[in-house]
């Protein structure tokens, strides 16, 4: 490439190598981009499931993350090639709607392209494939919902949410407490939900980590919890009836935005110059305090002077407290966020029962709470754990969990776990292929072996033999006509996921099977790519 000037002097650019540029184009296109979108899927086939094995990911400054959740796995891998990259989305779209299942759906995508490259090899055009695809995808999810069956979301203490906020804890490292990380889910969901218009707000549940103790300490808390203290260690260490102002602007003298001078010439002049900024800070506090504010959270800091100045005045403060924590706050205690101490006025304030000083474990360091919030109830999720690792791998594990739970109060049908469906759905499409007399049903045929790919995987990743176990598994769900049997990755003893309580929400599956199949038709239309050479 060079830079060259036309006879009026205007640059131009030459592309010399324009030749060279990489091209493929035909089957040799759809072969290299299936094989690089694969590549991404059999990285991630190993971690699906409840005995499914975890991923380090190192970032390039050192960071060592450890999950097992698959949107975060590909996300932290740095994919460059560009149709692996749509696996990446793929991943991160079902994770943005569902929450849950962002492995499988990358898993059974893999399944799909590798079915989809045995067809392209048997000479069949990539658009009767795609055509094929479509079709059975119809079948598998119209199928999903005749399998599916509703369940009581009230019923013995919420028992069947806090089975399903078990399955989806079930596969990650906190598998071991899932019982307890489950109930503390369903109880914050069902704190901050409206059950009348199955809605949940989970901007309402705020998960806060914070390092030491071990996962057991992990506790749900009533309020807004906020991981600063008081400014000022003789500030009152609770607050009730607390009138929060909010403020986004600092308690500090205004700076000058463009440059100017101040000539101090006399010691008077310094002097006057002191009393004058002294002066800020006597009126902005006096401001915040005829408002009736009993308590003032900054969004930004302020210096040991105004902070002696608010414990004179006895108002007590807290600075620092994160944008995200503003606009909760805002939101639970119907408090204006306030960018102007001139714009202070009284309706402006939020109100909360109390605002208190909270210390957790032996550990000296404290937090805030602020409780029963005027307009709306907002919940904590305090997570605690040895490492910062294993805090931030809790905090992904339970926002799965909490997102089922939403799921499951939106749509409150299920299907069972362990491969059970997708091997239901299998055979469905497998019988509904005998019906097509086109070439599609080749493709159809693919489809169902793509879906038997997910309890083959599952069988896999636990150690036991994957073709047995889906072969004995598919030959009872045909003879009993039972939907429910699966693979019993924990060995239990019984491959009825209905009796493991293995259970996923319908919408999860649906999502799954949905998405992979566009992504995979997505990927089949693609048979031109260009691009530069030192890719
Ligand atoms: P995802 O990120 O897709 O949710 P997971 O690692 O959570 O991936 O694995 C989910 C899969 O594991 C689902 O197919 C689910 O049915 C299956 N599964 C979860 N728990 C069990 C279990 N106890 N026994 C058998 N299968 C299970
Ligand atoms: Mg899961």
């Amino acid at each position: 490439m060079s830079l060259a000037f036309d006879d009026y002097g205007r640059p131009y650019i030459i592309l010399r190598d324009q030749g060279q540029k990489k091209r493929m184009k035909g089957l040799e296109a759809y072969k290299s981009n299936i094989l690089a979108a694969k590549a991404v899927a059999n990285t991630l086939s190993s971690s699906l499931g409840p005995k499914g094995m975890d991923k380090m990911l190192v970032s390039p400054d050192g960071d060592v993350s450890v999950t097992n959740d698959g949107a975060t796995i590909v996300e932290k891998m740095e994919i460059q090639h560009p149709t692996a990259k749509l696996l990446v989305e793929l991943s991160q779209s079902q994770d943005a709607e569902i929450g849950d299942g962002t492995t499988g759906v990358v898993v059974l995508a893999g399944k799909l392209l590798e079915q989809a490259l045995t067809l392209l090899d048997k000479g069949i055009h990539p658009l009767k494939i795609s055509d094929g695809f479509d079709r059975a995808c119809d079948v598998a999810i119209k199928h999903l919902e005749t399998i599916s069956e509703e369940i009581d979301i009230q019923a013995n203490e919420h028992e069947a949410l806090i089975q399903a906020a078990c399955t989806a804890l079930g596969s990650k490292v906190v598998s071991k407490r899932k019982r307890e990380l489950g109930k503390i889910a369903v109880t914050a969901v069902l704190d901050v939900a409206d059950l009348a218009r199955r809605d949940v707000n989970l901007d309402l549940i705020k998960i806060q980590t914070k390092t030491g103790g071990s996962v057991e300490d992990t506790r749900l808390i009533s309020g807004i919890l906020i991981d600063k203290d008081m400014s000022h260690p003789q500030m009152p260490k609770e607050v009730k009836d607390a009138k929060i102002c909010l403020l986004t602007c600092p308690f500090e003298p205004p700076k000058p935005k463009t440059k100017h001078n101040i000539n101090i010439s006399s010691a008077d002049d310094y002097k006057k110059l002191y009393l004058q900024e002294q002066q800020y800070f006597v009126d902005m506090v006096k401001l915040v305090k005829n408002s009736g504010a009993n308590i003032a959270l900054c969004q930004w800091g302020f210096d040991d002077e105004a902070n002696h100045l608010l414990l004179q005045n006895e108002l007590p403060a807290v600075r620092w407290v994160s944008g995200t924590d503003v606009e909760l706050i805002a939101m639970a205690t119907g408090a204006r966020i306030i960018p102007r101490f001139q714009e202070i006025t009284p309706e402006k304030l939020g109100k909360a029962g109390c605002v208190k000083e909270v210390q957790f474990g032996t550990s000296n360091e404290r937090m805030l709470v602020i409780e029963n919030c005027q307009c709306t109830k907002a919940v904590t999720i305090l997570i605690r754990g040895g490492s910062q690792m294993i805090v931030d791998e809790a905090k992904r594990s339970i926002h799965d969990a909490i997102c089922v739970i939403r799921n499951l109060i939106k749509d409150n049908r299920i299907v069972y776990g362990g491969g059970s469906a997708e091997l239901a759905c299998a055979i469905q499409v497998l019988q509904y292929a005998d019906e097509v007399s086109s070439v599609e049903q080749y493709a159809i045929r693919s489809f169902a072996d793509a879906l038997e790919g997910i309890p083959c995987c599952l069988a896999d990743n636990c150690g036991l033999n994957p073709i047995t176990s889906v072969a004995q598994a598919k030959a009872l769900q045909l003879k009993e006509n039972n939907p429910r049997i699966g693979i019993d990755c924990m060995e239990l003893g019984t491959i009825d996921m209905k009796e493991q309580k293995i259970y996923e929400t319908l919408s999860s599956k649906k999502q799954q099977i949905q998405l992979a199949t566009q992504v995979v038709k997505m990927i089949l239309k693609i048979d031109d790519v260009i691009a530069p050479d030192d890719y």
